[in-house]
């Protein structure tokens, strides 16, 4: 919050406006992009810490507006270019070795969409770590000291203390310890598995997570969470159900199911002909877990759920196999 109210952002995005709109040459326009767009960017640093949907649709609002501008100056940069080569007596009518417009990874573009509903819904995005300690992935989470889970040959461990994560649940934890509640946020990134690569397996795959923990939120909330999520992603006439389940980290666990966006739930073959999609897994927050993080469950009640973006890359676009995205073959990722 506190980047957010230290900058004027009408005057920011004039500033970044004109700065885009004054380079002139693609190294120039660059560095314009990079100041004010990049990761370092203020603004892409505001986006990190918005809390409220009035901030995430303003913030989100000035991105899109200095996106389109550096793509305009770029178009322009191009042409102005080309006048001056034909000044110069260069022919550019002669067609030359056309060169592919780079674009998002679609897992970026699904991740950034995600995001953006969660935003809406007033989460803020919090960004945990790929390197977590044992305790963090496993036993603050009320894992089972003997699951198979923490083996070495399904975990990537660096020592006997630290591994690559298994999920963002620890997020979930390490959020927890660093902030007072209340707390909404969503954690997406890079989960690692000794999995052996096949069409649904990767030994690295994308989750997201979701925590919410306050004062008197019920179940309704969690299945209200879930049900306007999916909505805004798949459409407004989707339907949730959730089965009960069971994780170490929730109690009740449930799994949920959103009703198939192929056939519209009366039966296909990607929905096995159920009519149903198993979109992931949810529950509500443990007291071992608030106990372990020093949270009163007496006072602080909480859901969390969490998914896989390739599944929802998988399912919305029709793709059979979880290896196209990490193989990096442009006649496959272009088409997004
Ligand atoms: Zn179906």
């Amino acid at each position: 919050m506190d980047s957010l109210a230290a900058v004027n952002w009408p005057a920011y995005e004039t500033e970044a406006l004109n700065a885009v709109g004054a380079a002139l040459s693609e190294q120039e326009l660059d560095e314009a992009r990079v100041k004010y767009l990049g990761r370092k960017s203020e603004l892409a640093q505001a986006l990190r810490g918005v809390r409220d949907r009035e901030s995430g649709i303003l913030l989100n609002g000035i991105r899109s507006k200095l996106e389109a501008a550096v793509a305009a100056r770029e178009t322009e940069l191009t042409r102005l270019a080309n006048e001056h080569a034909a000044e110069a007596g260069v022919d550019v009518t002669i067609p030359g070795t056309p060169i592919g417009r780079g674009r998002l990874h679609l897992l970026t573009q699904i991740r950034r969409e995600i995001e953006d509903i969660f935003l809406g819904l007033g989460y803020e995005v919090y960004e945990g770590a790929e390197v977590s300690t044992v305790w963090e992935n496993f036993d603050a989470l009320n894992a089972d000291p003997a699951h198979p889970s923490r083996s070495k040959t399904d975990t990537f461990y660096i020592d006997d203390d630290t591994v690559l994560r298994t999920q963002t649940s620890p997020d979930q934890i390490r959020a927890m310890q660093a902030k007072t509640p209340p707390i909404y946020l969503v954690s997406p990134g890079r989960c690692y598995r000794r999995d052996t690569p096949d069409a649904t397996h990767s030994p690295t795959f994308l989750q997201v997570e979701c925590l919410a923990v306050d004062r008197g939120i019920t179940l309704a909330d969690l299945q209200g969470t879930v049900l306007k999520f999916f909505r805004t992603l798949f459409g407004a006439e989707r339907e949730v159900r959730m089965r009960t389940s069971n994780f170490p980290f929730t109690e009740p666990s449930v799994e949920f199911d959103v009703t198939c966006f192929i056939c519209g739930g009366r039966g296909c073959p990607v929905c096995k002909h159920s009519g149903w999609i198993e979109m992931g897994g949810a529950g509500w927050v443990d007291p071992n877990v608030f106990r372990n993080v020093g949270l009163d469950p007496s006072e602080w009640q909480g859901f969390a759920f969490g998914f896989g973006i390739e599944r929802i890359a998988m399912l919305r676009h029709g793709l059979p196999d979880l290896r196209a995205f990490w193989e990096n073959d442009l006649r496959v990722l272009g088409q997004f």
